[in-house]
């Protein structure tokens, strides 16, 4: 089982499982143009450190941590899968 409190439909991504669960060790859910403009490095372990970013609309948000399947950078950030 993953993170047993995040379900996420994104299958596309490394940290997905069977029953749309996410099971990332962490995640780091940020405003869109945050999530654009920061490197893919800075995730959910530098979660303290980044500035807050409040959004309006459900869509304006986003996972931070997503990363694709067999990507080269899915150990860029230092979220591990469980
Ligand atoms: S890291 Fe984000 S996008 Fe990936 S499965 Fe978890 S919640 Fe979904």
């Amino acid at each position: 089982m993953g993170n047993q409190n995040i379900f996420c439909s994104i299958s596309s991504c490394h940290y997905w499982a069977q029953g749309n669960v996410c099971k990332a060790t962490e995640i780091l859910v940020t405003s869109d143009t945050m999530s654009k403009n920061l490197p893919d490095m800075v995730d959910a372990p530098y979660a303290v450190q980044i500035t807050e970013t409040p959004v309006s609309k459900c869509h304006e948000s986003c996972c931070k941590t997503f990363v694709p399947k067999g990507s080269f950078s899915q150990n860029t950030d230092g979220v591990t899968k469980q």
